[in-house]
């Protein structure tokens, strides 16, 4: 819509940038200036009377009404009168007045009566950055169906969002709108959403647009791909052969087999030259390692801050940290970036500039081991092609517990024979300053306390600057590892069996999922015991009896009032006032169609 300078900077004091986020701008409340014929009790209602008698008290001032509309006598109290209002009502004069309406054993009465002239409308009232009345004014002269309709409404939602602001017949009950219209705001708050976040995606020319085979590979794998492993794959290969470069999220529970993924297209991009970059030294060796071991037809170089230097020219996969960042690269026709959350845009982006030339981009993967829920995964697609794993390979064995202090004697017993048998055992904590303001003893008052009782304890948390050396140290030689949660990152300890996770309730489902996603890597019968002071907890139990990380996904959106203390801020905060994305599927799905048909 074209817009006049005054609406214009109206729309910016709101912080508003369309018609649609205006509508989703909902009345606190609606003043109903119609004569009903009716009385209702509790109600702000309009009477048209005639004032019978004033009476004056010391700091109130009472008005004996005769509500023409209700053939009823209604008395009106003002409470603190300024002095103009002594004025405005005479004896024998016939007005219109507004006010809150309340009858008690046939006594009827309004408090703070209000003079209104503007009859027979239904006029909504705005808390807003702008006073209601100019609020209403912007609403009437630029909420209209073909504004709204022009911004990619469709129809019948923009005339559900008129009745709104605009009710007809029936004052809305905002506490209590009726479906089809908070249906209508849902579609409308995700419709806006997705609408900018397509616009944000940037459509480039791909360097190419060749794509070499991968299924006889996959045919020389010790294993056969899953389902969902090939369905990634073939969704990425189907990205490589267009004009224009892939933008694409694969997003698959630890364990789900990403790296295969990221093999299939290194392999896949053939002849052309591949880069990897992974968020730790340790995870960089094991990816370099296992494109060794699955690609080893390929020349495939390892950059890490501690690599010399190497010509990458001669390399056709270069799978680095980090350290990428710091030295000329080649150019390289795809880019991908393994747990991709580890790093800011600024430096994935950075990785892409790095190794393009011109105007046109590389194929770009990013690898997600964060399970969306299925609704938000959805959302994502408006920007970034998404590709979901949502299971894993082999079935993992973990017994899930919640425990108590009174277990504690039975946790040691267990961990003695885990660690007798040759396996390991991981000790989650909070760090010192979280202990100050928690029930829990922190990694330092801790660690004296398992020092004492076993050997090869390891401790390390997320500020350690040694923290990659403890854990590949914990990994050759170590019995217990106590930690924060910094062992998130997708590091393998193959004869990790048990994870303890101490004040587990602190901590977000996903958060707790991740840590348990570290023990049974390699089939071994993993355990994982959430201690907590809490004597019951449904989140904590339901998550015993999950084991599906996209599961988890969705469950930590309806226990969303628990934030994640450890991460400092609260992953529950959901970015939508109407749409719930545990409930909304059909309606997010309804809206990428739509969006998708703008195409
Ligand atoms: P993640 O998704 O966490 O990166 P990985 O790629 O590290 O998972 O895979 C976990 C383990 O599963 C590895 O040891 C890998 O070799 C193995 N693996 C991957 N795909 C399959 C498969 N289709 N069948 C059996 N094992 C597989
Ligand atoms: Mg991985």
């Amino acid at each position: 819509m074209s817009m006049t300078k005054e609406q214009e900077e109206k729309f910016k004091k709101l912080g508003l940038s369309s018609c649609i986020e205006l509508a989703l701008v909902v009345p606190s409340s609606y003043e109903d200036l119609r004569v009903h014929e009716k009385l209702q009790i509790h109600t702000m209602q309009l009477i048209d009377a005639t004032v019978e008698s004033v009476c004056r008290a010391p700091n109130s001032l009472q008005i004996t009404f005769f509500a023409h509309n209700f053939g009823h006598l209604i008395t009106g109290v003002l409470f603190r009168p300024k002095p103009y209002m002594l004025h405005q009502f005479k004896v024998g004069d016939r007005d219109y007045y507004y006010g809150m309406v309340e009858c008690k054993s046939g006594f009827c009465s309004m408090s703070m009566p209000k003079k209104v002239t503007n009859i027979g409308a239904i006029t909504p009232k705005y808390k807003s950055a702008l006073r209601s009345d100019v609020m209403f004014r912007l609403i009437q002269s630029s909420l209209t169906k073909e504004n709204l309709i022009s911004e990619g409404l469709k129809e019948e939602i923009a005339e559900e969002l008129l009745h709104v602001h605009f009710p007809a017949q029936i004052v809305p009950n905002l506490r209590d709108l009726e479906p089809k219209i908070v249906d209508a705001l849902k579609y409308s708050e995700l419709f806006s959403y997705m609408k900018q976040l397509s616009n944000k995606r940037r459509y480039f020319k791909a360097l190419t647009s060749t794509c070499s085979d991968y299924e006889k590979w996959a045919q020389t794998l010790p294993f056969r791909l899953t389902h969902e492993q090939v369905k990634s794959i073939e969704e990425i290969k189907a990205d490589f052969s267009k004009e224009l470069s892939a933008r694409r999220m694969i997003v698959g529970d630890v364990g789900s087999g990403k790296t295969m993924v990221i093999l299939a297209s290194a392999l896949m991009m053939l002849p052309n030259r591949s880069v990897l970059m992974a968020p730790t030294t340790i995870l960089a060796n094991q990816l370099y390692a296992e494109a060794k071991k699955f690609l080893p037809d390929i020349k495939i170089a390892l950059v890490t801050s501690k690599t010399k230097d190497i010509n990458l020219d001669e390399y056709d996969f270069i799978i680095g940290t980090h350290a990428l960042l710091y030295r000329e690269l080649p150019c390289a026709s795809l880019v991908m970036v393994d747990e991709q959350h580890r790093f800011g845009t600024a430096q994935r982006n950075l990785l892409e500039k790095l190794v393009s030339s011109g105007e046109k981009k590389p194929h770009f993967l990013q690898f997600s081991a964060t399970p969306i829920p299925r609704t938000q995964a959805m959302i994502e697609t408006a920007h970034i092609d998404v590709s979901l794993i949502t299971t894993t390979p082999f079935k993992k064995d973990i017994t899930s517990r919640v425990i108590h202090k009174n277990d504690f004697k039975e946790l040691l017993e267990h961990i003695k024979m885990e660690i007798q048998s040759g396996n390991q055992v991981l000790l989650v904590y909070p760090l010192v300053e979280q202990s100050e303001v928690l029930e829990y003893q922190s990694i330092d008052e801790a660690r004296g306390f398992w020092e004492k009782r076993f050997s090869n304890v390891y401790v390390t948390h997320g500020k350690d600057k040694e923290k990659e050396e403890v854990l590949l140290e914990f990994n050759k030689s170590g019995a217990i590892l106590i930690a924060t949660t910094v062992v998130e990152v997708g590091i393998s300890l193959p004869r990790l069996s048990t994870v303890v996770i101490v004040g587990a309730e602190r901590l977000g489902l996903s958060t707790l999922h991740q840590l348990r996603g570290r023990v049974s890597r390699t089939g071994l019968k993993g355990y994982c015991f959430l201690y907590t002071n809490q004597s019951s907890s449904e989140r904590l139990d339901r998550f015993t009896q999950t084991s599906s990380g996209f599961d988890i996904a969705n469950l930590d959106l309806k226990f969303r009032k628990g934030g994640d203390l450890l991460k400092g801020h609260n992953q529950s905060g959901s970015q939508f006032k109407w749409v719930d994305l545990a409930e909304d599927e059909e309606i997010v799905k309804s809206v990428k169609e739509d969006l998708g048909k703008r195409k």
